[in-house]
């Protein structure tokens, strides 16, 4: 429960709604308690005249008069002293019950507009602050949080919770103020008759209480077998080629069936449970009903604590009444303890501090000047792989350089401690002299052009995909130019709608190389004072990459690169080029030095070097 208190914040300050559809629920129930009031006096009213017709004067309607409510009495005294005819009266009594019907389902509707709606207010500035929060986290949070949890919370959870701030805090103030009102008049009327009378209500609460943690059970169960059977859908639709490919449609098939099967049997199994409450509580609620008629009937025969039948008939109406809201307890105390599981898994993520923190800063200074990595150590914090160990590079303003090295090695670290994804376990990078821990990320990722190496596009078209991260309106010219650097603009325009393609899912599915391009074309419109490019030309034929290096050349001539590949581009003058090996620099200098070395940047020179040769005699050979 305590972890539904963080929503206090937000009932704050929807405060006037909240309160208006208390007042409605009151005023709702006030109007609807009245009924049984006068339907008694009715009832009261025709036993009274029968007994004038045959002389019988054993009748309290004074009596119990003193006991209504005080509108209730004013309108009596108004029809009894206007000297209508007991037919008049009667009329007059069934008009005014239909107005109270219609007063109270008039406030009724009230109280949903207030309080429910209330609740899809908080429903939405909860999501909006979970997101709000989801940004904030860094590359680790992710790394260590599936995707479906990440998205289940936002969704599962926050509208667990609503149900919370809507439905059960309604049912609780009606429920309140039913058994209020209720049970003051009942008491006020007869005391006796009410402890009766409401003597089998708390078995139906608690009967309804423990049906409904059955029922909560059971259907957790079957929230997370769906679960697993939506993920299995999921993972057979993606891997379909794969399926297909090795033949396994048939064990899949199989697969699906046993989750299926669990599936359907738990939900027979729920609905059985259901079955018994309807009927549960039709039997309790009927033995209170035999009890008010039988034990009425006793005190009025015997003319004891002046029972009438319009008491009797009032007390049934009551009894009624109370069905609901009582019905509702074990179904509202579930929702309140799937709210409070589903709070403290939202506050679990609200909670989290990012590792990484961002400080203020005014406008974005430009960054320029050397970038230092000082002796970066660094381990993946939650795998233990020490990635980079002692690792010094001076990269002066301007400089283009290549790293190289084998998979593994900690190329794409260093590209992501130096965008300020990680902090590194040792040492520092500084910029212009300024440790990238003092620099704002938007002024720091602002300035930096990344290619990471797994391309990401989002379902959009492409020239959205291209102009995301600029701010405002980007003239089609810029989209277009990026696009002619990264040498795909020609494809673009083979598309049938061209810059306006969609991408993704909803559109048309691009190649590996097209989608890099693409994503350098992303880069590049940023114009960028110093780029990143993290193995990004990897999918790209040879032809296409000497293009696209061409192209760079010029682009990047006033611009600090550091060139991430496990190619090397011989078109391209680099200042310095450093291979990595196990998170520690083997070899550094420039081509003609490492070339001197002999080690393995020579000879991945000359293996590159037969290839090309090979790959154009082929050429010969086929033409
Ligand atoms: P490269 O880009 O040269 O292929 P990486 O920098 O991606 O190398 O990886 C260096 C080492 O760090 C590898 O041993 C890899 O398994 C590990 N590593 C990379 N990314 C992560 C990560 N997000 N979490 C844990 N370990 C990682
Ligand atoms: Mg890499």
């Amino acid at each position: 429960m305590r972890h539904l208190q963080s929503i206090n914040k937000y009932f704050w300050k929807y405060r006037t709604r909240l309160f208006l559809g208390f007042l409605f629920i009151i005023l709702s129930n006030y109007f609807r308690i009245l009924t049984p009031q006068i339907s008694g006096y009715v009832v009261d009213k025709v036993e009274h005249s029968i007994s004038e017709h045959t002389g019988n004067k054993n009748v309290q309607v004074k009596d119990r008069k003193a006991k209504y409510n005080v509108l209730v009495v004013q309108f009596i005294n108004t029809i009894e002293s206007a000297n209508t005819s007991f037919g008049e009266n009667v009329i007059l009594c069934g008009i005014t019950l239909l107005v109270l019907a219609l007063l109270s389902g008039f406030f009724m509707f009230l109280m949903r507009q207030t309080i429910i709606v209330m609740s899809r207010h908080i429903e939405f500035d909860q999501k909006n602050e979970v997101f709000k929060h989801y940004q904030k986290l860094d590359t680790n949070f992710y790394r260590t949080h599936s995707t479906g949890d990440l998205m289940n919370r936002i969704t599962e959870d926050v509208s667990r919770v609503r149900m919370f701030t809507g439905p059960a805090i309604m049912y609780i103030i009606n429920l309140a103020a039913t058994i209020g009102f209720s049970l003051y008049f009942m008491f006020g009327e007869n005391w006796r008759l009410t402890v009766y009378v409401l003597s089998p209500l708390p078995i139906l609460a608690i009967t309804i209480y423990m049906v409904n943690t059955i029922i909560h059970k059971k259907s957790e169960k079957i929230q997370a077998l769906l679960s697993d059977l939506t993920t299995t859908a999921q993972e057979s639709y993606s891997g379909i080629r794969v399926i297909k490919s090795f033949v396994q449609e048939k064990a899949m098939l199989g697969f699906f069936d046993k989750n299926s099967e669990d599936y359907k049997r738990n939900a027979i199994g729920l609905a059985k449970v259901e079955a018994i409450y309807f009927p549960a509580m039709a039997l309790l609620i009927g033995l209170s009903n035999i009890l008010t008629i039988g034990i009425g009937c006793w005190y009025q025969v015997h003319n004891q604590y002046s029972v009438t039948y319009g008491t009797i008939l009032e007390f049934v109406i009551y009894i009624n009444m109370l069905t609901f809201p009582v019905s509702a307890i074990g179904w509202t105390a579930s929702m309140i303890q799937r709210a409070a599981a589903s709070q403290k898994r939202l506050n679990q993520f609200l909670q989290t501090v990012p590792e990484i923190k961002d400080i203020h800063a005014e406008g974005i200074s430009k960054l320029s000047g050397d970038i230092v990595f000082d002796d970066i150590t660094f381990t993946y914090p939650h795998t233990g792989i020490t990635a980079l160990q002692n690792f010094n590079l001076t990269v002066k303003e301007g400089e283009k350089i290549l790293l190289l090295g084998r998979t593994g090695s900690g190329k794409s670290t260093i590209a992501q401690l130096l965008l300020h994804f990680y902090n590194p376990s040792k040492g520092k990078i500084t910029i212009g002299g300024k440790d990238i821990q003092t620099i704002a990320l938007q002024e720091l990722r602002e300035q930096i052009s990344y290619v990471p190496q797994d391309v990401f596009l989002f379902s959009d078209s492409v020239e959205h995909n291209i102009s995301f991260g600029l701010h405002g309106d980007t003239p089609h010219e810029k989209v277009e130019q990026a696009a002619s650097f990264a040498s795909v603009h020609k494809e673009i325009l083979g598309f049938e709608k061209q810059y306006e393609t969609m991408i993704g899912e909803r559109g048309v599915t691009l190649s590996g190389g097209q989608k890099q391009r693409i994503s350098i074309a992303r880069a590049l419109i940023k114009n960028p004072e110093i780029v990143v490019f993290d193995d990004c030309l990897s999918a790209v034929d040879a032809k296409t990459e000497n293009t696209i290096v061409n192209n760079l050349d010029k682009f990047l001539h006033d611009k600090t690169a550091i060139i991430i590949t496990h190619r090397i581009f011989s078109s391209f003058r680099f200042n310095k080029i450093v291979v990595l090996e196990d998170g520690m620099i083997s070899e550094e200098g420039t081509h003609e030095t490492l070339m001197g070395q002999n080690g393995y940047y020579a000879e991945l020179y000359r293996l590159q070097l037969t290839e090309s040769a090979a790959t154009s005699n082929a050429d010969t050979i086929i033409l």
